[in-house]
């Protein structure tokens, strides 16, 4: 195995410099440029050297090569054209052997076909998307097994959250229906250039071995989910009430999945939530 360099806040600089680029909100462009933290997100994701790794918005490469480092191969997904065209040179400059990396000019929002058949995800995500980019790649990709990205301390607490929190809502129950996920760690601000006014930890997640339901009933359950947070003070009977043909319909509906007509969104696990799409269904 060749030895992979990583990249130190000069280089993120040069290379900035060299591509005209300043970092856009808009893109939620925060490069990390610290050595230790890409190892450390690397070391959370157990990459090893046979895996392969699919990487959302490689930027600069910072993250990229702590994962090449490993002996894995890497695709990546980048939307900006000016770092998506650099960094296979990047790659091959700090000592990545050919071969390795595929880059994939793409918005990962949108992407629906990654060559090399990624089975882990590991991402330092723009934080504007990384809820629908995380569901979009769970749900596309079912060859990922298990991952670690970064996003924003709150969204990460969130997705990580159990029924009955304070911050539970719909993005934790629609991020269990693929399988278990956890805090990984934190990481300081300082690590990126531009520093963000967001904290940001690390969130860990592994694959349920069998899906839950087919695509319809994960449809049928989302919606639900998205009904039942939409106003998650009320209660489920008249969250549901609209949908379901009035709060008396939706009791039957709700007491016929087992579920309390009284209880709140926040308290039920996305089981609970699918058996409630399934009680819809048969009262159609
Ligand atoms: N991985 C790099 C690092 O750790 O230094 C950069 C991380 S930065 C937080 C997010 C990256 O995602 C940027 O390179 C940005 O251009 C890219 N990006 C933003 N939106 C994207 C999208 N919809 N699809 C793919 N990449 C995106």
């Amino acid at each position: 195995m060749s030895t992979v360099r990583l990249l130190g806040a000069a280089d993120i600089r040069r290379l900035a410099a060299e591509l005209d680029v300043t970092p856009t909100k808009k893109l939620g462009q925060n490069f990390v440029v610290d050595a230790n933290t890409v190892r450390k997100i690397v070391t959370a994701a157990r990459v090893t050297g046979d895996e392969r790794v699919v990487e959302i918005g490689p930027g600069l490469g910072s993250l990229t090569l702590a994962i090449l480092e490993t002996g894995a191969s890497v695709t990546a997904v980048e939307i900006d054209p000016r770092l998506a065209s650099r960094l296979a040179q990047t790659a091959s400059e700090q000592g990545v052997e050919d071969g390795k990396l595929t880059v994939v000019e793409h918005d990962a929002l949108t992407v629906t076909e990654l060559p090399g058949d990624p089975e882990v995800l590991v991402a330092n995500l723009p934080y504007n998307v990384s809820v629908p980019v995380l569901l979009h790649f769970m749900e596309t990709f079912e060859g990922l097994r298990r991952g670690v990205v970064m996003v924003q301390a709150e969204v990460g607490e969130r997705l990580a959250a159990a029924p009955g929190s304070k911050i539970y809502g719909a993005p934790s129950a629609k991020a269990a229906w693929y399988g278990q996920w956890r805090l990984a760690g934190t990481v300081s601000r300082q690590v990126f250039w531009p520093v963000p006014n967001v904290d940001s930890v690390l969130v860990g997640f592994e694959r349920a071995g069998e899906a839950l339901g087919s695509e319809a009933d994960r449809l049928d359950t989302f919606r639900i989910i998205d009904l039942a947070f939409q106003q998650r003070r009320k209660m489920l009977r008249q969250a549901l009430s609209r949908e379901l043909g009035g709060s008396a319909a939706a009791s039957e509906i709700l007491e016929a999945a087992g579920v309390e007509p009284t209880a709140r969104g926040e308290a039920l696990d996305v089981h609970a939530f699918f058996r409630i799409a399934q009680a819809v269904r048969e009262a159609r």
